[in-house]
């Protein structure tokens, strides 16, 4: 299901693993922590752009396709509402989201730049539970589903007390600790333990 696909929302979790909080100095949320990415920051190309003079740093999710229109009231019925499991990269410009939260200000111009949304496109039916990110070789992010603070399940119906879905949604859920800068000629590569990669540069 990967040629003809139309994206919609692009919704995000912050802080879905208590690790990754603790990394960048936040307390693990009592609610999920959600942010939003333009619909344009989305890319599906095999190559990363790093603006000049910026430090831009991978999170490495699972990326969640929403199947159809609505709003889910309880858990098994969000659970229908995942049409396919993904692997994603949600970009920051980390220097400009530390600025900008100092502020107590939206964080979107550091989530939200062009390119900012790397979807690998692959979608599939059942969501393996372990997934990785290596760059040039030298693994720098591994994340397990048991370690999310909040399930799938548990994100939808969040969110479904503010949106109605679309068809064609996407959700974000959270990056385990890791994160990192990107250098332009970064060999990447993302997926799920025992499953295709997806292979990108940076450029
Ligand atoms: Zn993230």
């Amino acid at each position: 299901m990967s040629e003809h696909l139309k994206f919609e929302n692009i919704y995000c979790v912050g802080r879905n693993f208590e690790r990754h909080a603790k990394e960048l100095g936040n307390k693990a949320p009592i609610s999920p922590l959600i942010f939003q990415k333009s619909n344009s920051a989305v890319s599906v190309k095999e190559t990363i752009e790093i603006p000049k003079n910026k430090t831009i740093e991978y999170e490495l999710e699972i990326v969640l396709l929403i199947g159809k229109d609505g709003v889910p009231k309880n858990q098994e019925e969000a659970q229908t509402f995942i049409a396919g499991f993904s692997i994603g990269l949600d970009l920051t410009d980390r220097s400009l989201q530390a600025e900008l939260k100092k502020k107590g200000l939206p964080w979107f111009a550091s989530k939200s730049f062009r390119g900012s949304a790397v979807i690998d496109t692959n979608f599939r039916h059942e969501c393996p539970h372990e997934f990785y990110l290596m760059v040039n070789q030298k693994i720098r992010q591994e994340g397990n589903l048991k370690d999310m603070i909040f399930s799938f399940e548990d994100i939808i119906l969040h969110l479904s007390k503010i949106v109605d879905f679309k068809k064609g949604d996407i959700i974000f859920t959270g990056t385990p600790e890791g994160v990192g800068a990107l250098e332009s000629g970064d060999q990447i590569e993302m997926g799920f333990y025992n499953h295709p990669p997806k292979k990108l540069v940076a450029i």
